[in-house]
This record gives C-alpha cells, sequence and structure tokens, in this order.
C-alpha cells in the first residue's frame, strides 16, 4: 500500500507548479520558540500591542531604543535567532527547489532560516529579523548597512523612517512580498504546507485559493490542524524528519521507472 510520503512525493511529481508554505513548527525544530500556543513566547511574555505599527508611526524614536534595549520577550527571541541553524526540514525543502519541483516558498517565519538553508525563490510574508526596510520606498538593508547611531535611522536612498523589515501587529504585509505571494498562487496547483495552521491572514488564504481551484493540498506537521480537513495527505511527523523522505522518495522514484498513476 502506498504511503502517505509516496502520495505525497507523487502528488507533488505530478503537479506543475508546487508552491510551499512555511510556519512556526519549521522554526521550532531549528529551537525557536513559537510566539502562539502552548510554550509560546508571547503565552509567557504577553502579546505585544496589536497597534505595534501606528505606535511605531508615532514615535519611531522610542520604538527603536525599546528594539535596541530588547525588553520582554526580544531578548529571548533575538538570542535565539541569532544562533539558530537551518534544520533538515529548510535543507529539505531547499534541495526541493534545487531538483525543480518546489517552485516558489512562502514562509511566515522570519528567522531567515530558509535562505541560510539555500532556498532562492523565498517570499516572507512577515519580513526577516535580519534586515531592515525603508517605509516610505520599500528598499531593505542588511542591519550592517544602516548606522544606528541616530535614531530612528533613516533610508540612503529616500531619507524615509527605517524600521525593521519584520511586519508588526497592524502593518499592512509590504505590496511587493503580498503580490508575489498572490501571483504565485494563482499559479499553484499544489501547495506543501509545513507547520504552520494556516491560521493567520493573509498566509491563511493561500491554501483556500489553491483547493478552491482544484489543486492539491499536502500538509506536514505532528499535529492535526484547522487545515487537516481539507488536505489531500496529511503527513504526521516533525518536518525534520519527513521532508528528507519525500525529497528521497522523489529522488529515486525516475530511476525506479514507476508509473504515476
Ligand atoms: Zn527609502
Amino acid at each position: 500500500m502506498e504511503s502517505d510520503i509516496e502520495r505525497a512525493g507523487r502528488l507533488m511529481l505530478a503537479s506543475k507548479h508546487v508552491v510551499g508554505l512555511t510556519g512556526a513548527g519549521v522554526s521550532v525544530e531549528s529551537n525557536i520558540r513559537p510566539f502562539r500556543g502552548p510554550g509560546g513566547l508571547w503565552t509567557e511574555y504577553g502579546e505585544p500591542p496589536m497597534d505595534g505599527y501606528q505606535r511605531f508611526l508615532a514615535n519611531p524614536k522610542e520604538d527603536w531604543e525599546q528594539r535596541l534595549s530588547r525588553g520582554g520577550y526580544r531578548r529571548e527571541l533575538y538570542e535565539a535567532l541569532e544562533v539558530a541553524k537551518p534544520n533538515p526540514a529548510h535543507y529539505a525543502l531547499a534541495e526541493l527547489e534545487e531538483l525543480g519541483v518546489l517552485k516558489y516558498l512562502i514562509t511566515q517565519n522570519v528567522d531567515n532560516l530558509h535562505r541560510a538553508a539555500g532556498s532562492k525563490e523565498v517570499a516572507e510574508i512577515h519580513g526577516n529579523f535580519s534586515k531592515l526596510r525603508c517605509i516610505q520606498c520599500g528598499s531593505r538593508y542588511e542591519r550592517e548597512e544602516i548606522s544606528l547611531e541616530a535614531l530612528p535611522p533613516h533610508c540612503p536612498r529616500c531619507n524615509g523612517v527605517i524600521k525593521s523589515d519584520g511586519v508588526m501587529f497592524g502593518e499592512p504585509i509590504p505590496s511587493d512580498i503580498l503580490r508575489i505571494c498572490e501571483e504565485e498562487t494563482s499559479k499553484s496547483d499544489c501547495m506543501l504546507l509545513v507547520g504552520t495552521s494556516a491560521f493567520v491572514y493573509p498566509a491563511a488564504g493561500f491554501p483556500q485559493e489553491v483547493k478552491r481551484r482544484g489543486g492539491a493540498l499536502i500538509e506536514v506537521d505532528p499535529y492535526e490542524t484547522g487545515i487537516t480537513p481539507f488536505c489531500d495527505v496529511s503527513i504526521r511527523g516533525k518536518a525534520g524528519e519527513m521532508l528528507p523522505r519525500i525529497v528521497d522518495y522523489i529522488k529515486v522514484k525516475p530511476q525506479r521507472g514507476e508509473s504515476s498513476t
């Protein structure tokens, strides 16, 4: 009997435009605590204010000072992010891209680990903690590129105020990223959901859109999620163990000459 791993691999090989969608579950396997749920940073420290972006706009200097002083959950988060390394799930996704099977990766994670593992076509829908972004022209910078001597820092290109690239509560998803996500989703006939309950919008809308157009959904998660009832294949287990098995299946399948039925 065909295993879930085989079904997932076969579906992906039969699809034209597989898009990945990853969430906190992938980061957790690199020892980054999730924000929400049991053991979550915000569960322990309290959620940041829902109007974080409006507060930033009202007083960017103060927000920068708080950020640099690393109060509350930020200290633990930044310390974890700075030492985090990609895990086998990140490498498996990068390999699926290299193999030409995965066309694009949308991530809700801010930890930069998909890029660190070698993924190239990545849309970081909630930003990237290692980058800064101008709120006026949208230019992104590496942290080292921008002096923090005077706060808030200003954009070398347009003199707009610079904030972290991480998307705050109340902040719209940067339009360039959202456009890419929507384009990739509209092309996708198979979405691979890894470590995400696809609960938070706008990411939650992407698998729904793929499903609505008759595409397939594959889920890899240790637990049942809100999206499980809509998935064609649900693989229960750690992403770092299951994704490499899908990669192995995909790599040997053509050599075995099996039919795709
Ligand atoms: Zn700018």
